[in-house]
């Protein structure tokens, strides 16, 4: 099935009559569907709907639009099982995770759409008689939305229904690997009621992406993907002045203390290692461990790895799905080379897996690799795969000095039972997002979620955060006295 883009309303073909084929990555005989390989053409005609539309949405009342919100809500509830399925079949995760993938665009969309009767200002006191002060959230206007492949439904939730809600029209770029999701949430969006225009579609690769984040009529920029990508969105977007909202790469580290609950703590580090197939901004692809209980742990995490089931996502039994294509799977491979390479240990995994019913797919065993070095590349570098780095500590100093050397700053966990050391480790390691006794993944809708240093550029989605990426402040002056009255001057009068 050839799916189109979404312009001003109406479902339409490249004008470049280009298209590409997205297929399965467990099974790469399964057609998931064929996509319009956009043009800059195509995405300037988005921008220019949206731009189009902006006047009037802008000028529809916050509680009307979420209304809108509400409905597409509803709708994506009603579909999530298809949904789930999809995009299981287009990106490899396994149908649990999909299905809360799902879960999380719906929860964003009512959290969201309930901020249409909030979107809170302040009124304060002026220091002048007979004057009035106050400040209002405004729209900015066309909003670019340029999301990854992870998490199809639920990233672009994140960026879509905080910029509606806020008034704003959208142009949606989703990553080439999973289109199919992108379409199946702009078409709740269009069945909900969003006017033509408000939210326009277009699918393609970087020169779609480069068009969004340079033309003059965009306002916003906000991009999730890899920190090499947004560098150079940031770039293209500095000269004209956009606002750019950035969430990139993560090393994520979890602390092991010699009090921690092991159990617990291996349980954690399966799920935010080798969930997703480690394909999350989030995943825990470092495993600090004290030496008091690093033998213990590496037993059993070993143990538990190896018995993990990899294979096709939409069998209920399956725990990791496939790398997302061929090329992150290479990068996984060039990466078990160079950590063996460096030293590290290979204790389980390290292999493609390619026979029987892994031969259509990319699949690649959980690994992991025990007395890494902190500075080793295995330590410092995304991977992006199910690759897991464990790290000898002789102390909570020492793990949080190692938890933190890394350029990337998204999220940090740390397992013990001293509230002292977790109290200390919430506060000293330099990340967006950290858990005491769980993993590094896990977040909910309506807290900020973003990242420091590599990760993020200060801004946040999510939560009320989200809010200052999709809005501006105006603040206003009323004054009723009937004279001029100069602040920070006219003070004597008082
Ligand atoms: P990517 O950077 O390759 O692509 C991201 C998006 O940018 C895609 O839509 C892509 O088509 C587009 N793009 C590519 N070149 C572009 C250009 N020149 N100009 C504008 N857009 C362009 O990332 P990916 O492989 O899709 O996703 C994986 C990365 O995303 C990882 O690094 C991961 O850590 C990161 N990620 C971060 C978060 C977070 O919240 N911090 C969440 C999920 C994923």
């Amino acid at each position: 099935m050839t799916f189109n883009n979404y312009i001003d309303g109406t479902w339409v073909p490249s004008r470049g009559g280009q298209t590409f084929e997205n297929r399965n990555p467990a099974d790469q005989q399964d057609l998931v569907g064929t996509f319009q390989g956009s043009t800059p053409d195509d995405a300037a005609d988005a921008i220019a709907a949206a731009a189009r539309a902006y006047p009037s949405w802008r000028l529809v009342p916050a509680p009307k639009r979420a209304e809108t919100l509400f409905r597409a809500a509803a709708l994506i509830a009603a579909r999530k099982e298809e949904f789930a399925r999809d995009m299981t079949r287009e990106m490899g995760k396994v149908l649990e995770e999909t299905r809360g993938d799902v879960q999380e665009a719906i929860d964003m969309t009512y959290f969201m759409a309930g901020e249409g009767r909030r979107l809170y200002g302040q009124t304060v006191p002026s220091e002048l008689r007979n004057k009035f002060a106050m400040s209002v959230r405004q729209p900015i206007g066309v909003c670019a939305v340029i999301t990854p492949w992870n998490f199809p439904m639920a990233i672009p939730s994140w960026k879509i229904i905080p910029a509606l809600v806020c008034g704003n029209t959208v142009v949606f770029k989703p990553a080439t690997l999973t289109p199919l999701s992108a379409v199946n949430f702009v078409k709740v969006l269009e069945e909900a009621g969003v006017p033509p225009g408000v939210v326009n579609l277009v699918t393609g690769g970087a020169d779609v992406g480069t068009v969004l984040s340079t033309h003059p009529d965009v306002s916003v920029v906000s991009f999730t993907g890899s920190t090499a990508v947004g560098r150079l969105v940031n770039q293209h977007a500095a000269s004209a002045f956009k606002k750019v909202h950035l969430e990139m790469g993560g090393k994520n580290v979890v602390m092991i203390m010699d009090d921690a609950q092991l159990e617990l703590a291996v349980d954690g580090c399966l799920w935010g290692g080798f969930g997703t197939t480690g394909q999350r901004c989030t995943a825990a692809s470092r495993v600090v461990v004290h030496e008091r209980v690093y033998d213990a742990f590496l037993e059993a995490f070993v143990e538990r790895t190896r018995a993990l089931r990899v294979g096709n996502g939409l069998d209920p039994a399956v725990q990791m799905g496939p790398s997302v294509s061929e090329a992150q799977l290479a990068t996984v491979q060039r990466y078990v080379e160079i950590g063996r390479g460096e030293g590290a240990r290979l204790l389980t995994g390290g292999r493609r897996l390619c026979e029987g019913a892994h031969a259509r797919g990319f699949f690649h065993e959980p690994t992991i690799f025990a007395d890494v070095q902190p500075t080793m590349r295995v330590a410092q570098e995304e991977i992006f795969g199910p690759v897991v780095s464990v790290v000898r500590c002789r102390s909570l100093e020492e793990a949080i000095a190692i938890g933190n050397n890394v350029s990337y700053g998204l999220s940090a966990s740390i397992y013990t039972r001293d509230v002292n050391a977790a109290f200390t480790a919430m506060r000293d390691l330099y990340t967006g997002i950290f858990y005491v006794n769980a993993p590094t993944i896990g977040a909910e809708v309506h807290l900020p979620f973003g990242g420091t240093k590599a990760t993020g550029n200060g801004h946040r989605e999510a939560g009320t955060a989200a809010l200052d990426v999709f809005s501006e402040w105006k603040s206003i002056y009323v004054d009723f006295s009937g004279r001029l009255q100069r602040a920070q001057i006219d003070t004597e009068d008082l």
